[in-house]
Formats: structure tokens, sequence, C-alpha cells
């Protein structure tokens, strides 16, 4: 900011780490805006990649960090630019890359507390919107008419309650009031989004709290329809019990500082319609339980990416997580053993006990893979020896027609 600020433009801090120092919290990323275009940006910083076609931006390299540094936009409802700024049929904002002044790019921003500007030249807090005082009510207040907000840009539906849920702050009435009903409007975000976004809610450390506000507002209905179509279910007690144990491990990592893996979030988010299909597969047709479990991982699967893309390597973490699961009924020293090397084990080994604790019926089982697990080499060989021997099950031989 002081280099840009040296050469003469204006310099500004925004977004989510000026709200974040406000309220005394760690900001994650820092953003900067500036009168500079992408091009002058670059002459100054060797460190800089210009990126983005949608949005021209510059990443400039700063140590470990990346910051982003912007040029001032203007918001797709001023006129004078109406021309440049392309929506489609439902009102969504296709490309809105036009510079503007830096009170037009405070009022395109999404939420008065993330317009607010801490400017380097005179360390003052730049505050068009109402965002200090929303700030010190703790309210979400999207900036503009919310319909129209929500229309150009459905993302923000999602955003509005990740940072309910993140910061504890109250949505305000209109900003709240049609949530609800335009929830709709995410089947035209492109899934890839929809899988970041997805993210950052389980990255903020509170989605514990965002969970079900997005259960509430029906946005659990247009992100992950299975699991909404489960918890109408009667075993909805137990599915919620579940996920909130999911939620909680995946906040108590984040708050250690420790990585969380999407396989592993997603196979806790679509356990239950996993086990549902299972269900139909074994009902509907004559399969064994190992056919039902590997049709129904695929089919739950493919079913969910209609809404939010998995990275293939996502997916088939998601897979080895659900078929170790299935694996650890096999409790013999030549599977036990070699079970506890596999990549995945430790993964779905942790997934195994939220599963017992949240009292599903694996108790016994549970409880011998964690003294398993826990024990040293000599004591592991002791335990196998204490497994009553299966007898092997004779194949059945389809008779030659
Ligand atoms: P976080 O702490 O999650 O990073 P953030 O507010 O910094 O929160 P970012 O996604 O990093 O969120 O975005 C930075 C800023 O860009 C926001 O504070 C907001 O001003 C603006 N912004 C981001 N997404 C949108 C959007 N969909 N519509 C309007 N403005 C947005
Ligand atoms: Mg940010």
């Amino acid at each position: 900011m002081y280099r840009l600020h040296d050469a003469g433009f204006s310099a500004y801090l925004v977004g989510g780490s000026v709200r974040d120092l406000l309220l005394d919290r760690i900001p994650k990323d820092f953003d900067v805006t500036t009168n500079a275009r992408p091009e002058q940006i670059k002459k100054l910083f060797r460190n800089c990649l210009l990126i983005g076609r949608r949005f021209r931006l510059a990443h400039v390299r700063f140590g470990q960090e990346i910051i982003e540094v912007a040029t001032f936009r203007a918001a797709p409802s001023s006129s004078k630019f109406s021309k440049l700024h392309q929506t489609a049929e439902h009102g969504m904002l296709l490309r809105d890359n036009v510079y503007g002044t830096l009170e037009e790019d405070a009022e395109r921003r999404d939420f008065t507390i993330n317009a607010l500007y801490y400017n380097i030249a005179d360390y003052s807090i730049v505050d068009y919107c109402g965002g200090v005082n929303d700030l010190k009510q703790k309210t979400l207040r999207i900036i503009g008419d919310p319909r129209q907000r929500y229309h150009e840009d459905p993302v923000r539906l999602l955003r509005v309650i990740r940072f309910a849920g993140k910061l504890g702050f109250q949505i305000e009435p209109t900003t709240q009031a049609p949530i609800a009903e335009l929830t709709p409007l995410l089947k035209h975000v492109p899934a890839a989004r929809l899988f970041d976004e997805v993210l950052k809610i389980f990255h903020s450390g509170h989605a514990n709290e965002i969970l079900p506000l997005l259960h509430q507002y029906n946005l659990l209905e247009q992100l992950f329809p299975q699991l909404a179509a489960c918890l109408e279910d009667e075993q909805k007690k137990s599915i919620e019990k579940f996920l909130t144990l999911i939620c909680q491990t995946t906040d108590a990592r984040i708050a250690e500082n420790r990585t969380i893996s999407p396989g592993f979030l997603f196979a806790g988010l679509l356990w239950a319609p996993l086990q549902k299909s299972i269900q139909q597969h074994l009902q509907q047709e004559d399969n064994t339980l190992a056919i039902a479990y590997s049709m129904a991982s695929h089919e739950v699967i493919a079913k969910q990416i209609e809404q939010i893309t998995i990275p293939k390597r996502f997916s088939m973490m998601i897979r080895e997580i659900w078929d170790l699961q299935n694996r650890f009924h096999k409790i013999s020293s030549k599977y036990a053993t070699r079970m506890i090397t596999h990549p995945r084990f430790r993964a779905a080994y942790d997934f195994l006990l939220l599963r017992a604790q949240a009292g599903e019926n694996i108790q016994t089982l549970a409880h011998w893979w964690q003294q398993f697990y826990e024990a040293d080499p000599a004591e592991r060989q002791h335990l196998l020896e204490q497994v009553p021997k299966t007898k092997k099950r004779k194949r059945k031989r389809k008779k030659p027609v």
C-alpha cells in the first residue's frame, strides 16, 4: 500500500481484513484496492501476476502471502455503465469488469460490513454504506436492493449465511426476507464455484453454526439435496447428531491450524444418503451387501456432482473411506494388519469413531479398532489371537444352465 501511495496512487485495505481487524479477529487474508490499473500495478511490483479474464486482478507476492490488489470497479446497477454489464435471463451478472470510483467500488460489494476501506494516506476508515455502525450492531445488511443483489450473484445467499454463522451476527430483516425463496437461483451457479463456496463454509471454523442455518434457509436442499431429503426421514435425529460431530471435528481442526480434507467432509455429508441408497439396492434387487455398497456409492456421488463439483481425487477418497467402513467388519489377522497400512486408514478410522460416537450400532467394533490402533505390535498380536475364527464361507457356484 505504501508503494502504491508513494507512486501517487490511492491504496486501501478492504473487505474481510478491515472487518476482522475492527472486530479484533485475525484476518484470513488481505485485499487491497487502488485507483491504479492492473498494468500500472504490475510495473510497481516485481512479484506481481495479473490474473483473471472476467476481472483483471493483480496478485502481489509478499513473503509467503499473496495479496490481491484490485482496481476500483463500478456497481453493475450504476447506469452509466449498464451497457458494459452483461446479465443472464435470471439477472445474474456475467461480466462486471468496469473500472469505477472508490464510492462505486463500495456499492458493488455485498454487505455493508464488507465495504469498509482503510486508507493508507491518512489511516482513516472510509465508510460509504454504514458498515461501521452495522459492525457495532452486529448486523449483516446487504448493500442496495436485496432481491436484485441476490439475483445478480446468487452466491451472496450463501455468503450471508456464512457470515451470520461465522460472526454470530443477525441478518437485517430486508436482507433476510427473500433468502429462502430465492435459493433455487443457486442452480445457475457453476458447480465448481459452489464447491469453492462449500469449502469456505467448512474452512470458516464455524461449520457447526453455519450448517443448521443452511438447513433453516432451504440452502441445504440446493447444495446437498440427497442429504436434505434424509433429514426429512425418521432417523433425522441421529443424522443430525452425526453431522454435528463432523462439523465439530472440522471446526476443532481449523482452530488447531490443522488441515481438513474435503474428501472426509463429503464422505460425512453423504453418509446418510449412502445408507439410504444401500438399503434401496438391497431391497430392490437381489444384491449382496458389497455390490449394493458399490452401486450406492457411485450413485450418490454421481447425483451430488450435479450440484457441486467434486474433484476426482476427493471423490476417490470419499469412496475409499466408505469402502473401508465395510472392511472394518472383517477382523482377521491378515486383514487388520494390512488395513492399518492403508493410506486412507487414518481417515476411515476417524470416520468409524465418529459413527460410533453418533450412536450407530457399531460400538464393539469401534472399540476393538481403537484398542488395536493404539496398541503396540506385541499387544496387537495378542488382540488378534483373541478374535474368534470365522469360518470361510463357501462361494455359491452358479449352476450352468
Ligand atoms: P473471508 O474472511 O471469508 O475472506 P471476505 O469478506 O474477505 O471474507 P472474500 O471472498 O475474501 O470475503 O471477498 C473479499 C471482499 O470482496 C468482500 O469483503 C466483499 O467486499 C467483496 N466480495 C466478495 N464476494 C462478493 C460477491 N459475491 N458480491 C459482492 N462483493 C463480494
Ligand atoms: Mg477475504
